[in-house]
């Protein structure tokens, strides 16, 4: 084995982020190997990529899938587990230098904290997991002396401004955001949208459940409490603007008034090979962007009173303890219900606002606590919605 290689762990490798990082290593052997590769259910992708990256191990986390995979791989001395308990532990494995987590929403924190506690550089493309427990990740992490270098384009631009400046104290963030599908939009031209509608986003590719948070702005108010945990700032020093061209993927503004922005194609391959690379740049072949294109990019404010999500994750961010934990469970929920056509667009909002109101507030709480306020979010979702 090349010791000169960062040796990666992909948890999702078969998902949007998970393929397009497996691109990025593609390109880019000298400088990565793949150690592991995780999958919920997609045994025949997994298979397919454990046969072109020769991973030491994988994991399907769907049981059934179990004997398919292991017939496939185990001929190829790639180690084969399933289960969510293999995955949550798969992490400690002491040939992984650095752990990408792209599983979707909160099945991404059990093995986050795990790889974090021992000792896991982390690449962070599952937001959810700092919305639910971004205090209790981001002080783990210091005191373990481990890295999260962000994924998200947006918390990718703030960091990629950062660099060189990681001592000055940081005003505020801008970070932008597209608008969505129905930017321009009002309630009443909302109430019947349909999920292809939703699911078409006019400039990012990416999976189900982030492209209707960003139809809904959830997306966006999720990022502002990530942004909150790994740049350590307050509430009010994160603004979010709408930027439709989606060429400017965030700001920063420095305690001299001075913004520095980082600008770009819409393309997810570059933050990722920034986290997985970082502090090298590598050479890509990424399209470029170019000005004549673009003659105009435009600012304007996001509108909270069509897109209440957004100012519902700024309330639970404000009132903090188990809030931003409540707020990401009723999401979860109400998208799956959108996504199998049980609720409507705009009906997805009333179902974080009534578990916002409604669930006990926790102060300070334990893994335990987010645990149990993730189960009976869920099950006070799902009663207001049968
Ligand atoms: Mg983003």
């Amino acid at each position: 084995m090349d010791q000169s290689k960062k040796r990666i762990a992909i948890l999702g490798s078969t998902g949007s982020i998970g393929t397009q990082a497996l691109e990025v290593i593609a390109a880019h052997p000298e400088f990565f190997q793949v150690e592991v590769l995780t999958a919920q259910n997609n045994a025949e992708l997994l298979i397919a990529q454990a046969k072109v990256f020769s991973p030491n191990a994988v994991v399907i986390s769907n049981e059934d899938a179990y004997h398919k995979v292991k017939e496939a791989l185990i001929p190829l001395d790639i180690k084969v587990f399933s289960g969510e308990n293999s995955l949550a532990s798969i992490v400690e494995m002491d040939s992984i230098d650095l752990v990408l987590t792209a599983l979707v929403g909160y099945s991404g924190l059990k093995p986050t904290l795990n790889a974090i506690e021992a000792g896991k550089n982390i690449a962070l493309a599952n937001k959810e997991t700092l919305v639910v427990a971004g205090e209790l990740i981001t002080q783990l992490a210091k005191k373990k002396g481990v890295n999260i270098f962000p994924v998200d384009s947006e918390h990718s631009a703030i960091f990629q401004c950062l660099v060189g400046e990681f001592h000055n104290p940081i005003e505020k963030i801008i970070l932008t955001a597209s608008g969505g599908p129905f930017r321009g939009k009002k309630k009443n031209e909302l109430k019947n949208v349909t999920k292809a509608q939703a699911l078409k986003h006019p400039n990012w590719t990416m999976g189900a459940k982030v492209t209707i948070d960003s139809a809904t702005l959830m997306n966006k108010g999720l990022e502002v409490i990530e942004a909150k945990w790994l740049f350590g700032l307050k509430t009010e020093q994160v603004d979010v603007v709408v930027h439709p061209q989606s060429i400017i993927h965030s700001l920063i503004q420095f305690e001299d008034g001075s913004i520095k922005a980082q600008l770009g194609l819409p393309d997810m391959r570059l933050p990722i090979q920034f986290a997985l690379s970082y502090p090298e740049r590598l050479k890509s072949d990424f399209p470029r962007f170019d000005f004549a294109n673009f003659p105009a990019l435009t600012f304007e404010k996001p509108d909270t009173e069509t897109f209440r999500n957004l100012a519902l994750a700024f309330e639970a961010l404000g009132r903090g303890g188990n809030m931003p934990c409540v707020l990401n469970a009723a999401n979860e929920v109400a998208v799956a219900e959108f996504l199998s056509d049980r609720i409507g667009f705009l009906e997805m909002s009333d179902v974080v606002e009534h578990c916002l109101a409604k669930m006990n507030y926790i102060t300070n709480p334990t893994l335990e606590d987010y645990v149990s306020t993730d189960r009976e979010t869920r099950i006070k979702a799902k009663e207001l919605i049968n």
